[in-house]
């Protein structure tokens, strides 16, 4: 009998909660991580927590060197890299919303380095998961990393962060439902490994999180304390799945064609939020699912339309009608739904 063999790589501590940041040093102890940190962030996240990051590190003995990146392109991955190499450090640790960590997760793996994921703001699932999203021009290139070894999540930090950030984060959350219908259906179509396990907890998560609704719009820490378990849920669930299925459906091949089409400086989570509604009524039709979906996005203060999104109702019909174009992923959109069936979808779901 043919043996079948799978590693699944999970991160092996999350600490969440307040002053998290300043445990960092005993939890680098507990991993027995070699040599040094290299630091990577950006100059907001600098302010907040790299700089204590910095001064725990050198306060225990370390030498930590710290890179604050710029632009957020490839080149930046290769200086990151060729750093790394320089000083022969010996972790990578990312502290920031989206950039830094993808970059230090990326880099982290070509140099066999293990990854400390230190988010200062819960907008999108990236922060523990094995994907990475790097652009190239102005399309944005999702590519697979490592997840992180430890998860540090500072809640007194994340909560001073912008509403609207949290906001984007509750909804690539809530776009689970979508994403792991559209996993099922590729399951169905022989076009994806599928994992009963991690289909669950994806759902779990975003159930919970609607569940939670009201905690989360208290805006308080304990509201950040659920989203970033929620986002770190997710990231489980693809880390036990080997792919981004369980979280990254039709929603986001949607989010990404809508980047190519009408570029912008619009958060991830809010894209997908849009994409999450549309999706679901092409999965359920008429029968209302859409619109608690739709309901809780509101309530959250996602966008929900076109307009409030910040793009073109044109944009969203060439978006929903070509996103399937993207990725060789198999999701509602099927071969492609045609600019009709789009209009009409946006119209009914009230995004046009
Ligand atoms: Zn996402």
């Amino acid at each position: 009998m043919a043996h079948k063999s799978t590693w699944k790589q999970l991160p092996r501590i999350v600490s969440l909660g307040e002053g998290a940041v300043s445990e960092i040093t005993p939890i680098v102890e507990e991993l027995r991580l070699p040599g040094d940190p290299l630091v990577i962030t950006t100059k907001t996240p600098k302010m907040v927590a790299g700089l204590e990051i910095l001064r725990n590190f050198e306060e225990s003995g370390h030498s930590p060197k710290m890179i604050v990146i710029k632009s957020e392109g490839r080149e930046e991955v290769e200086r990151v890299i060729r750093e790394l190499k320089k000083d022969d450090f010996g972790f990578v640790i990312g502290v920031g919303g989206g950039k830094p960590i993808d970059i230090a997760k990326i880099a982290s793996v070509e140099l066999h380095k293990e990854f400390i994921s230190v988010p200062t703001a819960a907008s999108h699932d990236g922060i523990a998961s094995s994907r990475a999203s790097i652009p190239d021009g102005e399309i944005q290139h999702s590519v697979t990393a490592k997840p992180p070894i430890a998860i540090i999540a500072d809640t007194k930090i994340i909560a001073s962060s912008p509403w609207k950030l949290t906001s984007a984060g509750c909804a690539d959350i809530i776009s689970n439902f979508t994403a792991v219908k559209d996993w099922k259906l590729a399951k169905l179509q022989g076009k994806a490994e599928y994992s009963e396990y991690a289909a669950a907890l994806s759902e779990m998560t975003a159930e919970m999180l609607i569940q939670n609704v009201d905690l989360v719009l208290k805006k308080s820490e304990k509201s950040v304390f659920m989203v970033v378990k929620a986002l770190v849920s997710s990231g489980v669930a693809m880390s036990i799945a080997g792919s981004s299925h369980p979280a990254s459906g039709g929603e986001h091949l949607f989010s990404h064609q809508l980047d190519r089409v009408e570029p912008g400086e619009r958060l991830h989570g809010h894209q997908v939020g849009v994409g999450t509604i549309l999706t679901e009524y092409l999965h359920s039709g008429d029968s209302g699912k859409w619109k608690k979906i739709k309901n809780t996005l509101e309530k959250l203060e996602c966008p929900t339309t076109a307009n409030e999104l910040g793009v073109t109702r044109e944009s969203i019909i060439e978006a929903l009608s070509t996103a399937h174009e993207i990725r060789d992923r198999w999701t509602i959109l099927g071969n492609g739904i045609g600019e009709i069936e789009a209009k009409i979808v946006a119209e009914k779901t009230g995004v046009i």
